[in-house]
């Protein structure tokens, strides 16, 4: 392999941080120490952010089948039996970019001896006990090397880095989590947060301080964000009597792109069975930066791909690929028509926007209110994040953030944000790589669970919820509606 296949790969990276940038990546070596789902969440999202060594270690042995080990299944010639963390490998390095990404695995305990001889960059603790953190701590205090200590349960995050080790983890900050389960959206978010801090260390930006504070923390907290403390994605907490809670939910994801892939994941770890996928979009060499779902795959249409991935991960989905636009408009006997075609016939629990364009999420937004469907867009660039439509509840996404003037506004000067790599990929604070895709995806999945189980939890002025990549708590609340839109047919919130 050349110079050409990491031009090709990393093309996105390389706009962004230039070819040094990419190659201080390449030369970054994590420690992983966790098998469980957090900790592949967080190898998924950094072999495709593009570092180049990851060394997985974790003393737990391949068991029976449960789909939160999502990545080992996502490898069909996957071993049968020995240790998780080689699996996990054989499947990380189906996924990175052959003989420049190595990844490597070690079925034993986090020994400081062994440790010292691998002499990694970063370490990073993705376990949620405390007696891994505080050995891994002193480890890194009297090696001066970077740990981030990464947990997550079903209703919070955190992920902390102390730097060049400077200071040991701060105990106080971890007490919610130690001991918990993991949950499904905060693996997703949590997975994100670390990855940003890798990249600060490996690439700081301008606008971020070069010389890292002895701790930095970055956290994700349900309760705050929506004033809820009890498990959304837990099935005592739902009103659904099977193991399965989400087997009746029908899903309508469209765009399977940066934030799809992420999306779909957590749709088949929650077990929600009926799920249709509409892009019209092939895999191209530069989408596995942002799409590690889709490796190994160039050329093949990105929705069925990710329907096979989605059925390797849990046997239970159906997914229906649609290979074509999405398009909701009046034909010419003024009646609304809904494209492709198989959805007229369809009704949706929940519809996820996750398209890259203002036609498209006017059109999906025009669908949602017809049909009072819930709809959940993502967004990158500026503003990463999201806005939530739940019927009868609130307003619609169009009202919320005035798409159809953002058209106008498009057409009249020729430029769309989202389509040219212009600012809105670039901004230093949010830039469009494979962080906040998962990030935004977690949001989403939590959004979505929330607007079904918990629709009063959504007041007026909270639609929007955005993710900025800096600050201790990067997550933040805002909502209103534009008085223009008073007329609209989403009016009739109650
Ligand atoms: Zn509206």
């Amino acid at each position: 392999m050349n110079a050409a296949s990491t031009q090709l790969r990393f093309d996105r990276n390389i706009l962004l941080f230039g070819e040094e940038g990419q190659r201080r990546l390449m030369d970054t070596h994590v420690l992983l120490h966790g098998t469980n789902t957090l900790s592949q969440k967080i190898a998924l999202s950094l072999i495709s952010l593009g570092i180049g060594r990851l060394s997985l270690i974790g003393p737990e042995h391949l068991q029976g089948y449960d789909p939160s080990d999502f990545l080992l299944y996502l490898n069909p010639s996957r071993p049968a039996e020995g240790m998780k963390a080689d699996g996990l490998r054989s499947t990380l390095e189906q996924i990175a970019l052959r003989g420049k990404q190595q990844v490597d695995s070690y079925g034993i305990p986090p020994d400081p001896g062994f440790l010292s001889f691998l002499s990694p960059d970063i370490i990073i603790d993705a376990t949620n006990a405390l007696e891994s953190k505080d050995a891994l701590s002193a480890y890194a205090m009297s090696h001066g090397t970077h740990l981030i200590s990464a947990s997550a349960t079903s209703t919070d995050g955190l992920a902390q880095l102390c730097s060049s080790g400077q200071s040991p983890v701060d105990r106080a900050s971890l007490e919610r989590l130690i001991g918990k389960d993991y949950g499904i959206f905060t693996g997703s978010i949590t997975a994100g947060l670390v990855s940003n801090l890798v990249r600060r260390i490996a690439i700081p930006f301008a606008n971020e301080q070069k010389t890292l504070p002895p701790v930095l923390t970055q956290s994700y907290a349900l309760s705050r964000i929506a004033g809820i403390t009890t498990p959304i994605d837990a099935p005592d907490a739902l009103p659904w009597p099977s193991s399965r809670p989400y087997a009746g939910v029908k899903a309508l994801v469209i765009g399977t792109g940066g934030i799809g892939n992420f999306l779909a994941l957590d749709l088949a770890l929650l077990g929600i069975t009926h799920v249709t996928l509409v892009d019209p979009d092939v895999i191209e060499e530069s989408n596995l930066n942002r799409q590690p779902l889709l490796y190994g795959r160039v050329g093949k249409p990105k929705a069925t791909v990710i329907g096979e991935r989605m059925g390797l991960i849990y046997p239970g989905v159906s997914a229906r690929p649609l290979v074509d636009f999405f398009s909701y408009k009046h034909d010419d006997r003024g009646r609304f028509q809904v494209l492709p075609e198989p959805l007229a016939s369809e009704h949706y629990d929940l519809i996820f926007s996750c398209v890259d364009n203002e036609t498209s999420r006017l059109a999906i937004n025009d669908y949602a209110v017809q049909t009072r469907t819930v709809l959940v867009q993502g967004r990158l660039g500026t503003g990463s994040g999201l806005h939530t439509y739940v019927p009868g509840r609130n307003r619609c996404i169009d009202c919320q953030e005035n798409l159809r003037a953002s058209l106008e506004n498009q057409k009249a000067t020729g430029l769309d944000v989202d389509k040219v790599l212009g600012p809105g990929c670039q901004l230093e604070s949010n830039p469009n790589i494979v962080v906040p895709n998962i990030i935004v995806a977690g949001l989403m999945t939590e959004e979505g669970l929330r607007a079904l189980y918990r629709p009063a939890s959504f007041a007026r002025q909270k639609d929007a919820l955005f993710y900025e990549g800096v600050g201790s708590f990067p997550f933040s609340f805002r909502g209103g509606v534009d008085p223009y839109y008073q007329a609209h047919p989403c009016i009739d919130v109650s």
